[in-house]
């Protein structure tokens, strides 16, 4: 084993706990009709919509290490939090459901713009660009998969803080839990998309298409709790490859979204051994956020008509719709041209679709 392979960060990787939720590398396919559609580059996508567990979708590959981790550490309960549709909390109860284990939820409501009625769970009641938890999407499924405990708090609420509160209670009552943080973006937890980025390499080879050089314009990807493209940031610099990375970020201006990923990046960089990965590697664009995470733009609502009406492919609302959103304004603006080609990451969510029609009546 030479140095090069010690130091492009596989070996340590290898060596990291892991269970396995996925049979096989997800599917990476070309988009002819989208591409046409939109006379830029040609699209391809990574679909990570199709991952193990429930309906699949990003966290899948973060739980593998953090439930391996869970399980190392002798826990019998997870706990963890996001919002009242959070794709990471349907699938880490997904995950508790096949190991065996108990889960806990701790949710926040959705961020509501206008003054309208604050409706709770039990109301169900819609406010002008807000999406209290209706008995449906996520939050049907987090009772279909009978989570043993869900709370749901104020927006602004401490989440991790009560999670936190949560295990010294089930603590005190006998339970081991472990606490996945938000998003399930640690450095455990992006070593998923460390893992990825190897996965995605083999598939662009297969492909005959570019990978080591500049011939991929870029891959695209919703960038939110940060653990996705940090991971993958870090994974594609130790295999050598040079393909951008751009995020598009779903809750934060650019400002506040680089650093938080690159922190990231660099605490998976120390746990793989590898060398620093440079800043400038980091682009999380803040343009098409909109007025707030989970809330719809018309740019969103577009895309997703876009990749349904030329592909059949159904996004997301709050993570892939606004990626998309952001892909088709740099197609438009040229800045990814008819001679590119682009990746975009399907990172899942469509079950939060049916939790939010009202921005495409
Ligand atoms: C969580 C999530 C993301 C964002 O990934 P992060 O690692 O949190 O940045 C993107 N898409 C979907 C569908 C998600 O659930």
């Amino acid at each position: 084993m030479g140095e090069a392979e010690q130091r492009d960060g596989l070996p340590a990787l290898r060596a990291v706990p892991r269970r396995r939720y996925t049979n096989g590398p997800t599917p990476l396919e070309h988009l002819p009709r989208l591409s046409a559609a939109l006379g830029g580059p040609q699209i391809w996508i990574k679909r990570d919509d199709q991952l193990g567990l429930t309906q699949g979708g990003n966290k899948t590959r973060k739980l593998e290490f953090l439930v391996a981790e869970a399980l190392a550490a002798g826990a019998d309960t997870l706990v963890t939090a996001g919002g009242v549709q959070s794709n990471h909390c349907r699938l880490t109860l997904a995950a508790a459901r096949r190991e065996g284990l108990e889960c806990h939820l701790v949710l926040e409501e959705d961020l509501v713009l206008e003054d309208g009625p604050q409706a709770g769970p039990a109301t169900g009641s819609a406010a002008p660009g807000g999406n209290p938890p209706e008995f449906t999407g996520n939050f049907l499924l987090f009772d279909l998969l009978g989570a043993e405990g869900v709370e749901v708090l104020p927006q602004g609420s401490d989440l991790m803080a009560r999670a936190e509160e949560l295990a010294e209670e089930l603590r005190t009552q006998g339970r081991k839990p472990a606490v996945i943080p938000v998003g399930g973006s640690n450095d455990t937890g992006a070593l998923g998309y460390a893992d990825c980025a190897w996965e995605l390499l083999d598939q662009l080879a297969e492909n005959g298409l570019p990978s080591r050089q500049d011939g991929l314009a870029a891959m695209v990807l919703p960038s939110g709790s940060a653990g996705m493209q940090a991971g993958l940031i870090a994974g594609l610099r130790a295999a050598g490859s040079t393909i951008p990375v751009v995020g598009i970020n779903v809750s934060r201006p650019r400002e506040e979204q680089e650093p938080k990923v690159r922190a990231l990046v660099d605490a998976v960089a120390q746990r793989l051994d590898l060398p620093p990965v440079p800043a400038e590697r980091t682009v999380a664009l803040g343009d098409y956020v909109g007025p707030g995470y989970a809330l719809p733009t018309p740019e969103m609502v577009e895309a997703v008509r876009v990749f349904a009406r030329t592909e059949g492919i159904l996004l997301d609302p709050v993570y892939t719709g606004k990626a998309a959103a952001g892909l088709i304004d740099l197609v438009r603006r040229g800045v990814y041209g008819p001679d590119d080609t682009v990746v975009f990451l399907h990172s899942g969510g469509v079950p939060g679709l049916y939790a939010r029609t009202a921005a495409f009546r």
